[in-house]
């Protein structure tokens, strides 16, 4: 065999015995033999699409440690103890050591006694570290969450503009930098940015099939999230977007009180408090954390089921980064989102206040125009989102409330003038529901003083309520043919895109609104499980996950570390009767199966 075929060959090996994987998913093994010749690489990739091992297992084939380069310290007590689970020699170097952890890592490093070192951008330029580095023996560098050094991007870091200097100091040593940041532009500023002028580039698709996809405007988004929560996702992990702090911190409150199990997450809260609730999510399987957007980056929990957003991202990225979060073990999960009129009339205003400059106010604009036309779209969700990043989906997904659930459109353009020469008549003024008081004929003191009772577009909306109306209202901002006052007040006014409307040119239809969004209409029956498990086999799925969390808690690692659902799975499929069949199971390597192999077959002997 070429000594290329061999390191191929040995790259295999390890993912079957090590990781206890069958084999390597998409284009792994491409990207793992690139690294391992010694070429550059540029990985984008999904969450959940395996990029770890991508930079793991040549940091294993290679002679030397694997310097991973990740910004979040937190988080790096996680990533080593996933590797050291797997019994590999894995260690992190960051500001929370002291003097005496710091000097033994380093020792281990010079003696070549660890497969890979975490660092934080900052600490791998520090000098002292770079004169260690080059006194060690390095089998590659791996750049995660590369999109940081993107100007362009949402996460940009400054300490991430150094790393270009690994280039010059270390020509010989591959580098292969990673992201699941999908635009074009990211990806042209990454590789100059880090100089991976030369590297081999990796774009996967960005789908996320597993990820079901829901919007809906339902009156009140709490009670519809709790339905929903209640049909879809008893006792599992999740993640609930808010705004604003206050909204994160009511939300979390409304939620224990109807007997869930969350938690806040938002800057304003200590440091410490952050720190336990994160750390909280990470152990526990079933803690939901209400958050600002603050909240997850570089978060790998493999196991969150649910993401709901109560409020309008900004923009398709933001939106298609924090349902990333949800089943990156690629098991079932939902991104569900209600919002509603004040979402579309806030993110307006807040933009348009914003001391940003002309010409990056046009960008976001544009950007929550689009967002918006997701929200109200009527076909396929996945064949919009993806086209956005400019991947194709020839039919549409199957797994979007669109698609499971058909919306159904109505005429709305006799509607639509009424709503609009009602803006026009009472003098563009006026936010919705003054609006919406003067169509339904709702007399007020105001109104009164105003003389709009004496209107001819007083009274003339009964035929619809009073949420019809604002539902309207919104799909009328939402489509750009009224916008918001800058004024804060919220007053709608008349665009340049109603004239056909109020001339009788041009029809409208628009979306009728979903009854609740309770999408208990999804008839996804209540599941315990976030994989098909028989009836049957419930009782064995719940027992192998009290075990699990035994040997988590006594580890003091998150569950996962231990095995993942798939893994726990896959077992129920297979029932392994003793350990050679044990091994057969995904995510069963040797190692793991040597800790806990016995204890996980005692519990699948028991139930059979
Ligand atoms: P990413 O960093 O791209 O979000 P991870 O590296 O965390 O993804 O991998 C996501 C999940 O997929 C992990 O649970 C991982 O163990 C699993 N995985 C990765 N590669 C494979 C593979 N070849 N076979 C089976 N499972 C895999
Ligand atoms: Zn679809």
């Amino acid at each position: 065999m070429t000594q290329a075929g061999n390191m191929s060959q040995q790259a295999l090996d390890i993912l079957q015995t090590i990781y206890g994987y069958d084999q390597f998913r998409g284009q792994q093994h491409e990207i793992v033999n690139t690294v391992i010749q010694g070429d550059d690489a540029l990985v984008l990739m999904p969450t959940g699409g395996g990029k770890s091992l991508c930079y793991q297992v040549p940091s294993l084939v290679r002679s030397g440690t694997g310097i991973v380069v990740s910004p979040l310290i937190a988080l790096m007590q996680d990533q080593v103890d996933a590797l050291n689970a797997l019994n590999l020699r894995a260690a992190f170097i960051n500001s929370s050591m002291d003097f005496g952890e710091v000097a033994s890592t380093e020792q281990a490093l010079l003696s070549g006694d660890l497969d890979m070192l975490y660092v934080a951008p900052e600490r791998l330029l520090m000098p002292r570290m770079l004169a260690l580095l080059d006194a060690a023996d390095i089998a590659l560098f791996a750049i995660d969450e590369a999109h940081c050094v993107s100007q362009w991007g949402h996460d940009f870091r400054k300490e991430y503009m150094g790393l270009s200097i690994l280039s010059e100091r270390f020509p010989n040593v591959p580098r292969i930098a990673l992201t699941a940041t999908a635009d074009e532009r990211t990806r042209v500023e990454i590789a100059n940015n880090l100089q991976l002028t030369k590297a081999a580039h990796f774009v996967s698709s960005f789908d996320r099939p597993n990820i079901r996809y829901t919007v809906g405007e339902p009156q009140n988004a709490k009670e519809a999230m709790l339905a929903f929560l209640d049909a879809n996702h008893v006792d599992e992990a999740g993640i609930v977007y808010c705004l604003s702090r206050k909204k994160v911190e009511q939300t979390a409150q409304w939620l224990n009180d109807n007997g869930r199990n969350a938690v806040a997450y938002h800057a304003g809260l200590p440091a410490s408090t952050r720190e336990l609730n994160q750390k909280r999510f990470l152990r526990e399987d079933a803690l939901i954390v209400v958050a600002t957007i603050a909240f997850g980056m570089g978060i790998d929990k493999p196991d969150v089921r649910f993401v709901v957003h109560l409020n309008l991202p900004k923009s398709i990225e933001a939106y298609y980064q924090e349902t990333g979060r949800a089943g990156r073990d690629g098991l079932p999960s939902n991104a569900w989102m209600a919002y509603g009129l004040q979402d579309v009339i806030n993110l307006r205003s807040m933009m348009a206040q914003s001391d940003a400059d002309e010409q990056h106010k046009r960008v976001e604009n544009q950007k929550l125009e689009t967002m918006l036309g997701l929200a109200e779209l009527t076909t396929c969700r996945r064949q919009s989102l993806l086209s956005y990043f400019g991947d194709v989906l020839d039919e549409p997904c199957g797994n979007c409330d669109n698609c499971l659930d058909p919306p159904q459109t109505w005429d709305a353009t006799d509607a639509s003038r009424k709503a609009l020469s009602c803006v026009y008549r009472t003098g563009q003024r006026f936010g919705v529901t003054y609006l919406v008081d003067v169509l339904l004929g709702k007399s007020s003191e105001r109104i009164e003083r105003f003389g709009h009772d004496k209107q001819s577009t007083f009274g003339i909306g009964t035929d619809l309520s009073a949420n019809d109306w604002r539902n309207l209202f919104r799909q009328l901002i939402a489509r750009g043919l009224l916008t918001v006052d800058v004024d804060g007040h919220g007053s709608v006014m008349l665009t340049e895109e109603s004239r056909p409307v109020l001339r009788g040119e041009q029809t409208l239809h628009f979306r009728k609104s979903s009854k609740g969004t309770g999408k208990g209409s999804h008839k996804s029956a209540r599941k315990r499980a976030p994989i098909n498990i028989n009836d049957s086999d419930q009782p064995l799925w719940e027992a192998l996950r009290v075990l699990r969390k035994q040997i988590s808690d006594m580890a003091g690692v998150p569950a996962y570390i231990v095995f993942n659902d798939n893994t726990l799975a896959d077992m129920i499929a297979l029932k392994p009767r003793n350990s050679g069949e044990m091994a057969n199971v995904s995510g069963v390597g040797s190692h793991k199966l040597e800790q806990y192999g016995d204890e996980f077959l005692e519990v699948i002997r028991e139930h059979s």
